[in-house]
Order: structure tokens, then sequence, then C-alpha cells
């Protein structure tokens, strides 16, 4: 089998993929460092792009004309929402977007078809700062977010709420993806706290703290499952696939 990490190829290895027939599909999982709650780790967001990415690469393997190779991540972004809680590492949007492209054209120099950005840190400024990369980078940039309606209306209920940091949603995923990194103890005593992060960000309502979640999640962490969490890392991961087939004009059941 094709080795999936771009990190573990050698430079022999690589060129002789990108030479190969099937074209070379790079996805690169993005994500911030932030506050998850008091049972998920800084890097949550992260873990979920690297998990939909490690889907994805699956799913195109199985297509059959392309390869995918999981490039490093980029697990530092824009989190503002986050401020005044220890943790919360924020980079200025334009800093994340030059940042970004340059990784991308990188990419594409080595011979990569095609970049997928994959973002699960859904916060405003930074996922308008991601996608700015794709200005001027038609066809060889795409962009696979659940903040797009049509991969959300395939997401859990808690996802659609807008109730979802660290809660049911997120943790049901880090469950499946990495169980060792939740404390679970923790996790089956934490209350519901049903409070709306895209609600209160339209009413204007900028950070965590001013939102009332004082521990830093909203949602309902202690109904997390390993299986919901198994069922959303398979749509997250056919997002990805959706997102990289419409950019280069490719219908979805072909
Ligand atoms: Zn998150």
């Amino acid at each position: 089998m094709t080795e999936k990490f771009l990190a573990r190829h050698t430079t022999a290895s690589l060129e002789a993929l990108v030479g190969g027939k099937k074209g070379v599909i790079a996805l690169v999982p993005v994500g911030s460092t932030e506050p998850h709650g008091p049972h998920l780790g800084l890097g949550t967001d992260v873990i979920i792009s690297a998990a939909a990415c490690l889907r994805a690469c699956e799913l195109l393997d199985k297509r059959g004309t392309m390869v995918g190779v999981i490039a490093p991540a980029i697990s530092y972004g824009v989190t503002e929402c986050a401020t005044g809680f220890s943790g919360a590492i924020s980079i200025p949007g334009e800093v994340l977007t030059s940042y970004i492209a340059a990784v991308c054209d990188g990419l594409l120099a080595s011979g990569i078809r095609h970049v997928c950005l994959v973002n699960n840190h859904l916060e405003p400024a930074h996922d308008a700062a991601v996608r700015a990369v794709l200005a001027g980078r038609e066809k060889k940039v795409s962009y696979a977010c659940p903040l797009e309606k049509k991969w959300a209306r395939t997401l859990s209920a808690e996802f659609k709420s807008g109730a979802c940091h660290a809660g049911r949603y997120e943790t049901s995923i880090v469950m499946a993806a990495a169980p060792e990194l939740v404390n679970e103890p923790l996790r089956q005593r934490l209350s519901p706290v049903p409070i709306s992060l895209s609600e209160k960000l339209k009413a204007g309502v900028n950070t965590f703290e001013a939102m009332g979640m004082e521990l830093a999640y909203a949602g309902d962490p202690a109904a997390a499952t390993t299986e919901e969490g198994e069922q959303m890392i398979q749509r997250l991961g056919e997002m990805v696939v959706g997102a990289v087939l419409e950019s280069l004009g490719i219908k979805p059941a072909t």
C-alpha cells in the first residue's frame, strides 16, 4: 500500500508517487490550538481534521483514479473567541493565509496535482483566512469545511444547533479517532451547556467568556459515543472527497 503520510515519504518515493499514473491529492489537516473543555486537548480540531483526511484517503483509494497523501497539519489558527483561556494560541488571519498559501504552492511545485485544505476550526475569521488561500488557485486548491451548508446538513443535530464546541459532536469524533486523548471520567460528569456559538456570533457576542462558556465547551459531551464519532468521521471523509471532486469538475458518481 502507498504510504499515506507525506512526512514519511523520502524525496525519491515522493517523486515516484507523483510520476505515477494516478494524480496525487494532498490533504492538509487544518485546526487550531485552543481550549476544548476540561476533557479534550488543545489540539482537538487538528485531530478531527486528520481523521477526516485519513478517511478521505481510503475513499479516494476506492475510487482508483487518484491517490491521497496527508500533508503535515496546520496546527495554529485564528482563535480570538477563546481569548482569556490558557492554551488559546491565536495568530493573525493574514499570517495564516500567507503561511498556508506558501504550503500549498510548495506542495504543487513538488508535483502534487491538487491540494485540499481540510478545516475543522470553525471561527469565522479563521474560516475566512483559510478560504482566502483559494483566490487565484482555482482547480489547484480546494477547501473542505463543515461550515458550508451542504456539508453541515450531513452532520449531527448538535452540530447543526451550533452548540458544538467540545460537545457531543467533537467529543464523539475524538473518542473514535484517538480515545486515549479523552479524559473519560471527567467527560461523563460534564453537564450539557446549551449555548449555540453560531447564534451568539450572529448576535455580536464574540468570546467564549462573554457567551457564558465557563469551561470552554458547549453542547453535551457526556452524550458522546464512539459510534457517533465513527459516523461523523465517515461524513467528514465524504465531505473532503466531495470538495476535491467538485473543484476538479468531476461528477461524484463517476
Ligand atoms: Zn473544536
